[in-house]
């Protein structure tokens, strides 16, 4: 009986998770989605998928053992609020070694006009204390519920798939998937009469235009901070990540190539 091929765990959720996927060895590779969306991008052929959670930390535990994962890269969003730290307990309790892919958060330059704040309730509150504002969330559809205070007429709302019904309705919705060009975004903003931008601090270029777009025309931004990441190592760009990656397949190799001679 032929044994399975060892393959290296990524958690997918971010376009860097997706970039790391495409330049591994796609028989060595498993990615793993939450599922969220009903339409995944294509992996490369050889790359096992797997969609849906594990079952918090003893179901990732039980994968791991059953899998015989060898490394785990945790390239979740960076708000992804649970997922890295589930990671963090099962590779530990496996002693899998585990690197987070996460990519820089933004900071303001000049001529922004930023307001930090540090969960969406925050800034829900600051949308509604601007009742006149016509304001843009660009935060996709899972957290839209925090607004349900603000009068939805004043809400133009961006998510990749259509809201829950009964969730701001009466909001104006923009169904799109990044990346955004900047004149599109600068469009968008003038065209919608948006004088308010809510956005988490994602980081990265696909979205990072209707900052550009916003300072130039001196919109106010409301700027949500990311959720705490478990520590533990930790690499900004796809290329660390696909190093450190490939070194841990090589390091299983040796292993394999040792116990057989
Ligand atoms: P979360 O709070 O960290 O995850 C919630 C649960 O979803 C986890 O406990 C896990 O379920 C499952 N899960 C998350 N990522 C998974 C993965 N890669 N593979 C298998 N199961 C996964 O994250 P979330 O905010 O709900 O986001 C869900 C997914 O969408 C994440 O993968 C994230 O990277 C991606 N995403 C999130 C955002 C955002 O703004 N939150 C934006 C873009 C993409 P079990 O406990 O059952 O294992």
């Amino acid at each position: 009986m032929q044994d399975r091929p060892t393959r290296l765990l990524v958690l997918g959720g971010s376009t860097e998770a997706s970039e790391l996927v495409r330049q591994l060895p796609p028989r060595a590779t498993t990615l793993s989605l939450a599922g969220r969306t009903t339409t995944p991008g294509p992996v490369p052929d050889g790359v096992a998928r797997r969609v849906g959670g594990f079952g918090g930390v003893p179901g990732l535990v039980a994968y791991l053992r059953a899998e015989s994962i060898p490394a785990v890269v945790d390239g979740t969003h960076p708000f992804a609020a649970h997922m890295p730290f589930h990671a963090a307990a099962a590779c530990d309790a496996c002693a899998v070694p585990r690197l987070r892919l996460l990519r820089p958060p933004w900071s303001p330059r000049s001529g922004d006009d930023w307001t930090m704040v540090a969960s969406m309730d925050e800034a829900a509150a600051a949308v509604a204390a601007r009742p006149s504002a016509r304001a843009f969330l660009a935060i996709g559809r899972q957290e839209l519920v925090a607004f349900e205070g603000c009068d939805p007429s004043r809400l133009v709302v961006r998510s990749i798939e259509p809201r829950p019904q009964g969730v701001l309705d009466g909001a104006d919705a923009i169904l799109d998937r990044g990346p955004f060009a900047f004149e599109a975004e600068l469009a968008l903003l003038q065209e919608r009469r948006i004088d308010l931008l809510v956005t988490k601090n994602a980081g990265g270029e696909a979205t990072r235009s209707k900052l550009e777009a916003a300072r130039q025309l001196g919109i106010p931004v409301v700027v949500v901070a990311r959720p705490p990441s478990p520590p533990g190592p930790t690499v900004a760009t796809v290329a660390e990540a696909a190093a450190w990656a490939v070194a841990q397949l090589a390091a299983v190799a040796d292993e394999t190539a040792g116990a057989v001679t």
